[in-house]
């Protein structure tokens, strides 16, 4: 059994330590933690959260997606008071055919729309069993599942990473999300923060809506708890954490032209109880799930994947573990 400390207390970092604590003994530090209030300086708490299939760049990214899928539809089933709930979506694309859609074979109840059903631009429609989770119940919900499990968790703000070396691990996680961006001793250029803002509703409207155009993506997350989340947006030009309203009448400008008979154009004739504003961490070359050894401390990065956090999760965790081991048990001609 080795000792880990996992730096971040997002999806990442929880659901690495919900991975590694089945061998070993974690601590996960964090400047936020699960049960604070939100705030702009981490991503997890404003997502919102749906298990969108796709955006993958490998058939490793697509087997992580497919490990983080089954583990939440199995705790779908299992912990009705995560907030994890199954629902079916009719998702769209104007840039993809038949053959991008890889998940055809693995999502449950998966089938093909007919064109009639598609909106304007669509070049395929297809439908599938998927997943919700409200974050703000299921951060919460998390932690006490992993505390009861034996992870600690401390709050801790590193200037680098460097600064935990005293804290008796074996090896360290490093699942900070955008924080790679100011630790000193990784300052990760590549990491850019792209702002998302959504709008929560009140409504009885109760299927996963999804069109990506490519270049714009409008969506409706139903919380199947008389609330849904009206989005998408993506900008690398703010990282305000203010409403910007210029927005939120954007998002239902373009909910009305897919759904007119549940949301109307005019934000005021819709009984908005919410905005979301948070920063994605976006890595231009992908996530780095990459091991280091720095200043003789065993390190293994997990941060920088963008609008899929939840997505991914279980599925980084995983590919964490095997890095692990290999710092843990490497093979005569290993380097590191
Ligand atoms: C509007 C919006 C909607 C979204 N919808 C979805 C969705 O439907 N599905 C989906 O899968 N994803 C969605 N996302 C993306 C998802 O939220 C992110 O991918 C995910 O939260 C990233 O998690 P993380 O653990 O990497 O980072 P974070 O959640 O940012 O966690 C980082 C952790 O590291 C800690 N930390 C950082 N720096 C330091 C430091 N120096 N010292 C100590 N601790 C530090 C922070 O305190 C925090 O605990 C959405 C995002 C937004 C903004």
């Amino acid at each position: 059994m080795a000792q880990i400390t996992i730096v971040g207390a997002g999806i990442i970092g929880m659901a690495t330590a919900s991975i590694l604590s089945r061998n070993h003994k974690v601590t996960i530090v964090a400047k936020n933690l699960p049960g604070d209030e939100p705030t702009i300086e981490w991503t997890s708490p404003w997502a919102g959260v749906s298990f969108i299939a796709g955006g993958c760049a490998s058939a490793h990214e697509a087997k992580m997606q497919l490990d983080a899928f089954a583990e939440l539809w199995r705790w779908s089933i299992a912990y009705p008071d995560s907030s994890i709930k199954q629902i079916t979506i009719d998702d769209f694309h104007d840039d993809k055919t038949e053959e991008d859609i890889w998940w055809k074979d693995y999502m449950p109840e998966f089938r093909f729309l007919p064109p009639e059903t598609f909106p304007q631009g669509a070049k395929i429609g297809t439908s599938y069993k998927s997943l919700i989770l409200r974050p703000d119940i299921f951060l919460p919900w998390f932690r006490n599942k992993l505390e009861k499990s034996g992870v600690h968790f401390k709050r801790m703000e590193l200037k680098s990473l460097s600064d935990a070396r005293g804290l008796g691990h074996d090896i360290l996680i490093n699942a900070t999300g955008f924080g790679s961006v100011t630790l000193q001793d990784v300052q990760d250029q590549d990491l850019e923060m792209v702002r998302g803002q959504t709008v929560v509703v009140k409504s009885s409207y109760n299927k996963l809506f999804m069109h990506d155009t490519g270049e714009t993506y409008t969506y409706a997350i139903p919380r199947l708890d008389g609330t849904v989340v009206l989005g998408g947006t993506r900008q690398r030009d703010s990282v305000s954490p203010n409403v910007d309203w210029d927005l939120v009448r954007d998002i239902f400008k373009r909910i009305n032209q897919h759904l007119p008979q549940h949301f109307s154009a005019n934000p005021m004739d819709n009984n908005i109880i919410g905005h979301n504003v948070g920063l994605r961490p976006s890595r231009k070359s992908g996530v780095r799930i990459e091991k280091e050894l720095r200043d003789g401390q065993k390190i293994v990065h997990a941060y920088g994947v963008a609008g899929g956090g939840y997505i991914f999760s279980f599925g980084i965790a995983r590919a964490v573990r095997d890095l692990v081991e290999e710092f843990l048990f490497p093979s005569p001609e290993a380097k590191l």
